[in-house]
């Protein structure tokens, strides 16, 4: 076993078992299975229990035992902990009994849930020596990392899809990062993120990281388990864009039953995705164990990877779980934002339109029955992506500054109601 490793035994390839040492490693150099991190559980059931995590401040490394990073962390120390709301109106208006919302579009400091993948990526990073950090991004992750490195003292390139919001580029740009807009989908960022993080010494965090980093999402999972008093939601509908944090939250509600810090119960991961990027969901309505690469064309720009790196294991997890997956249009993912803002005050970017749409579609098809619980994942904030939904949520009407005026918009619109 490594020394200074925490809680950390090793990584350890997903297909084939091998072991490798806790570096900035991602794959098997035997079968190119995807690497993860293995626990010491047995130390850390000692270490960790209900009361040890409560007497802890409420952010997310009030698990820390469970997630990579060998001494404290030094970057997002207030990551995490965001509400897990109770949705009832909501609740009725999609019919189904219980219905939470965990609300992670004030996640700190950059409003979604890549926060708590990138403060335990870029802690672990600084712990194996790195100065300059770097991801491929859909806009989320590279608002993340620039905030965080620019905190933190380390230096950032992100790289993103030139076409990305604005509201996303502008978030990157203005902590000083390295922003290169790729003239191409995410997939191509991606490969030439992959070469560039082979050839330069940096801590890409979704590539050589990505063991590390994608550990960060199941953060989410332990806090739902926490919030709803130590249980496990029967139903749980999470965004897929590589498929990584579905299948990381399945990872936590199997670790915390693991541990004896939930009671084992039967619970469903269902996935949601945009019709305009559905590789996984397609493949899921078919019964098929793989998907097959798609070009992205939709308003739903965080979740627009056309070849999902863990998607072969998210529809593992769907299926193993009995869960299903499905995907809505922009039109639906225009109306999902507005329904969650209307019925609980949350507005979320179009990812949340995205999981409140394949929600409302799980429920009115009896694949989540109406007498079950349901968690929703809401992972990012609708003021990144004002464009999705501008010119779809009502007008402005515009008067002088009159009492006669507003009185006669009043009486203009209460005839006009009274007329239908
Ligand atoms: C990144 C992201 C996700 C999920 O990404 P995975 O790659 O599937 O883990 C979900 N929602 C938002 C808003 C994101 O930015
Ligand atoms: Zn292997």
């Amino acid at each position: 076993m490594e020394k200074n490793a925490g809680f950390m035994k090793a990584l350890k390839c997903r297909e084939c078992g091998r072991e490798y040492p806790l570096a900035a490693t991602h794959v098997c150099e035997f079968d190119f299975g995807p690497l993860e991190v293995l626990y010491d559980y047995d130390r850390i059931r000692a270490s960790l229990t209900r009361s040890t995590i409560q007497s802890r401040r409420q952010t997310m490394w009030r698990y820390a035992e469970l997630l990579p990073v060998a001494g404290e962390p030094t970057v997002g120390f207030e990551v995490g902990f965001t509400p897990l709301i109770r949705a009832d109106r909501l609740a009725r208006r999609l019919g189904v009994r219980e219905l939470w919302v965990k609300n992670d579009t004030v996640n700190y400091p950059t409003l979604s849930f890549k926060d708590r993948v990138v403060s335990v990526a870029l802690s672990r990073a600084r712990e194996l020596g790195f100065t300059t950090v770097a991801c491929a991004s859909t806009g989320n992750l590279a608002n993340s990392v620039a905030a965080n490195a620019a905190a933190a003292g380390l230096k950032a390139y992100v790289f993103i899809p030139a076409d990305l919001e604005q509201g996303k580029v502008v978030n990157s740009l203005v902590y000083g990062a390295e922003v290169i807009g790729i003239k191409g989908h995410y997939d191509e960022v991606n490969r030439l993120c992959a070469e560039i993080a082979g050839k330069y010494g940096w801590a890409f965090v979704n590539v050589n990281m990505r063991p590390y980093y994608a550990e960060g999402s199941k953060s989410m999972g332990f806090e739902i388990i926490e919030q709803l008093a130590w249980r496990v939601p029967q139903h749980t509908v999470v965004p897929m864009a590589s498929g990584s944090l579905l299948t990381k939250i399945h990872k936590s509600y199997q670790e915390f039953t693991k541990l004896g810090l939930a009671p084992e119960t039967k619970y469903r991961l269902h996935g949601a995705q945009a019709t305009g990027c559905a590789p996984i969901s397609t493949a899921q309505k078919a019964g098929l164990d793989f998907f097959r690469p798609v070009k992205p064309n939709t308003i739903a720009k965080s979740l627009a990877i056309g070849t999902p790196a863990d998607g072969f294991y998210a529809l593992r997890v769907m299926k193993e779980t009995g869960g299903a997956a499905d995907d809505v249009t922009d039109d639906e993912v225009r109306d999902g934002i507005r329904l969650l803002a209307e019925c609980e005050g949350i507005f979320a970017e179009t990812a949340g339109g995205v999981t409140v749409g394949v929600a409302k579609k799980l429920i009115a098809s009896g694949r989540i029955p109406a007498n079950d619980s349901v968690v929703l994942c809401v992972t990012g904030n609708g003021l990144k992506t004002i464009d999705a939904v501008a010119g779809h949520v009502g007008r402005t009407r515009e008067i002088k500054p009159s009492l006669r005026e507003f009185e006669a918009l009043l009486d203009a619109e209460t005839r006009s109601t009274a007329n239908v």
